[in-house]
């Protein structure tokens, strides 16, 4: 059934991660018309896929699920409305509001609106990385590496996440791999030298890892198959950190504003797009650090904007 939605919004949040859920807070606090709409009905993002986070400053350890729920919880306290809603499309119209319409006809239309779809790390696909998520396989190494003190991991990529992650791993680790397909890396020179210095890293080029073999639920091993010759061989590792590049959700968007050529959408430091009453807020956006930290930062920011924004 189609229907629409006549009144005109303040703002519109797109997402319900920590960066839409902090937005709306700060849309609420500053006494804003919003509406979340999120596409299952359930907040949190990819919070929700973290067993434990212990690097949100005031949690020294606190679950995803329920770092989520607290910060949905101080969202609606505020009195937030939340609507369960794919987004179809967005338009900017010529009075300069935005129509955004949901996958069943529901039109929301809004002089503002942030973009906090988020993005989702890229998976190998291959055997045991789902299954193993959270148990030994995981795609952030500072949320996860404490978790793997004094023992042997790995890192796949050569891009300068991959090499970040084995350079900050290689502190809390006894011994950490680089596993890349090639024998060149895509990473920044200097990083490369300093892990190339680092004694507890060791390079395992033109590799790629062809299964992720867990024993008793956690991850004891991975099969690596040569990308010259072909032969597999087992590696012994307890944990493995994948770091092969984000996809960022932003197809949405691209048709309105600019996002570089990873997709990411290009913002300013106050998440300010190129399109006027556009902001973008957590992983979504172009950015040197994704948190939960920043992405809450981002929805604070950005509601800061788009006040000044609306009032001029
Ligand atoms: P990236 O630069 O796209 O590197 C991804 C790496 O993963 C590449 O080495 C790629 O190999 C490898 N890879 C991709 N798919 C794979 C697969 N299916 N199997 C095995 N390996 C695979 O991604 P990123 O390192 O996350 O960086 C993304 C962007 O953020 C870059 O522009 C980077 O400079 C930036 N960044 C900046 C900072 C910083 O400034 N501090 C920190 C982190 C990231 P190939 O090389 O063979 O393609």
């Amino acid at each position: 059934m189609n229907r629409r939605i006549l009144m005109t919004y303040d703002l519109v949040i797109i997402g319900s991660g920590p960066a839409g859920l902090a937005a709306a807070i700060y849309a609420a606090r500053a006494e804003l018309s919003f509406v979340v709409l999120e596409k299952d009905g359930v907040s949190g993002g990819q919070v929700l896929l973290t067993y434990e986070v212990n690097n949100y400053p005031g949690f020294k350890n606190i679950s995803g699920f329920d770092l989520a729920q607290a910060l949905r919880d101080h969202a609606e306290s505020l009195g937030s409305s939340f609507v369960t809603c794919e987004v179809t499309g967005i338009t900017r119209e010529r009075d300069k509001t935005f129509h955004i319409t949901c996958e069943d006809g529901t039109e929301y239309v809004s002089r503002s609106v942030i973009a906090a779809t988020g993005a989702n790390h890229k998976t190998l696909g291959i055997p045991g990385e789902e299954e193993l998520t959270g148990s030994g396989v995981s795609y952030c190494a500072t949320c996860d590496g404490a978790f793997f003190k004094k023992k042997t991991v790995a890192v796949v990529g050569g891009g300068d996440t991959a090499f970040e992650d084995a350079l900050y791993l290689s502190r809390l680790c006894e011994k950490v791999y680089i596993i890349h397909r090639r024998s060149l890396f895509r990473a920044t020179g200097s990083l490369v030298s300093l892990a190339r210095r680092t004694q507890n890293i060791e390079f395992l080029t033109d590799a790629v890892p062809k299964e992720i073999v867990g024993t008793d639920g956690s991850v004891s091993s991975v099969i690596l198959k040569s990308t010259r010759t072909g032969e597999e061989t087992g590696l012994d590792i307890s944990g493995i950190f994948i770091a092969i590049g984000m996809n960022p959700n932003s197809s949405l968007f691209s048709q309105i504003t600019e996002c570089n050529k990873e997709g990411f959408i290009i913002t300013s430091s106050d998440c300010s797009t190129q399109m006027p009453g556009l902001y973008a807020a957590g992983d979504v956006r172009t950015k040197d650090l994704r948190q939960i930290v920043t992405a809450v930062s981002d929805g604070a920011v950005a509601v800061s904007s788009l006040v000044k924004y609306l009032s001029d």
